[in-house]
């Protein structure tokens, strides 16, 4: 997908959003490292183990009150997105469209972070430096708690990393894999669901309710629920365990190619509350940020945010989490991330990769109930 030529006057719009946020970008920056704040106190609560396992010493020059009122005010002011999906997990635009459309809404500094998939990224870098846009490398992975998902933000991974990619692929094929072989089971004791309707069912990640739709829809069963208990549920014949990450496996996967784990939209799940207990841990194994400036949220949820960052030494970051048009209610661009998060990214990046990453192992399937 490249998308239509650009009329005269779009070209001339264009270009004026990228030569204004080129002067706010650069302005905003200068602020920032003229004003550096007092280096906040190492949490206590960080401080477990072997040292102090989330401070970020050469980095904590760089927490102060960033956005000044003069530049918060314009309206134009958003530079940075580090929170965007292509068609290569499950965004609207491939990598090369995205860069074009985050060119004309004049953004410097754009990450690409694909679900479990770094597919995107050559492509994407390649079109950033088409159209003069930093680009930072990214992933987020989806991982499983009580309840629901958390996911897990990745920047500046070694993605290319051979063991790195077989662990992504078989998180990738986990779910079809699973679904395959429960539809094999019910095939061997004569139940006849079709491993092609339940793709089409799924219309994309497939999953255990599409499966049991399957079972509905053959008639096998009067209810979904029906289907788990007597087929795919836990103790069923056709029930098969399933790859589960946790939040602490994504941020040590992470970790081992010297990328930042960052923990995506907080608020959702785990929520503050939780996160607060998980914090010392995720640190221990090299959590770097939280996303802290993401789409939706409110004032207060970003101030909440920004000083559990600032307490555990964390980096905040920030993006819209664009996959498309009116897929989700922030635009492209339509959060304003302070160019800090980006200086910090790149500064501990700088900081892991002269250092040897600890080692990754995939954890054993679960069993789900
Ligand atoms: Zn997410
Ligand atoms: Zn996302």
């Amino acid at each position: 997908m490249t998308g239509l030529p650009l009329s005269v006057g779009q070209e001339f719009q264009v270009r004026l959003n990228v030569a204004l946020n080129n002067v706010l970008y650069h302005l905003e920056l200068e602020e920032m490292r003229g004003n550096p704040a007092e280096p906040p106190e190492p949490s206590a609560k960080c401080v477990q183990g072997r040292g102090d396992p989330c401070g970020r010493p050469g980095n904590r020059g760089s927490v102060p009150a960033l956005v000044t009122p003069r530049l918060n005010h314009m309206t134009n002011n958003n530079y940075i997105d580090l929170h965007t999906h292509s068609t290569v997990s499950d965004g609207v635009y491939s990598p090369t469209e995205l860069l074009r459309r985050a060119r004309e809404v004049g953004l410097r500094v754009l990450a690409l972070t694909d679900h479990d998939t770094t597919g995107g990224l050559e492509e994407a870098a390649q079109a950033a430096a088409a159209q003069d846009i930093d680009f930072i490398p990214g992933i987020e992975i989806n991982t499983d708690v009580s309840g629901g998902e958390v996911h897990v933000l990745g920047y500046f991974p070694d993605y290319q990393q051979p063991t790195f990619q077989s662990v992504l692929k078989i998180l990738r094929d986990a779910r079809e894999r699973r679904g395959q072989r429960m539809v094999e089971l019910l095939n061997e004791h004569g139940i006849t669901v079709a491993w092609e309707r339940v793709r089409e069912l799924a219309q994309g990640a497939v999953g255990r309710p599409h499966v049991a739709k399957a079972l509905l829809e053959a008639g096998y069963v009067q209810t979904m629920g029906e289907a788990f208990d007597k087929y795919i549920g836990t103790g069923g014949f056709a029930y098969v365990p399933r790859y589960r990450l946790t939040p602490d496996d994504a941020v040590r996967l992470i970790a081992s190619v010297n990328g930042l784990p960052v923990i995506a939209h907080p608020i959702e799940l785990p929520g503050l509350a939780t996160l607060r207990d998980w914090l010392p841990g995720l640190c221990e194994v090299g959590m770097a940020g939280l996303e802290t400036y993401y789409g939706p949220y409110t004032r207060e949820q970003e101030q909440a945010l920004r000083a559990l960052a600032n307490e555990y030494h964390l980096i905040p970051t920030g993006g819209t989490d664009f996959h498309g048009p009116g897929i989700h209610l922030t635009p492209l661009g339509g959060r304003h991330v302070p160019p800090e998060s980006v200086e910090r990214l790149k500064a501990e990046a700088a900081k892991r990769r002269g250092k040897t990453p600890p080692t990754f192992e995939l954890p054993p399937p679960v069993q789900e109930k």
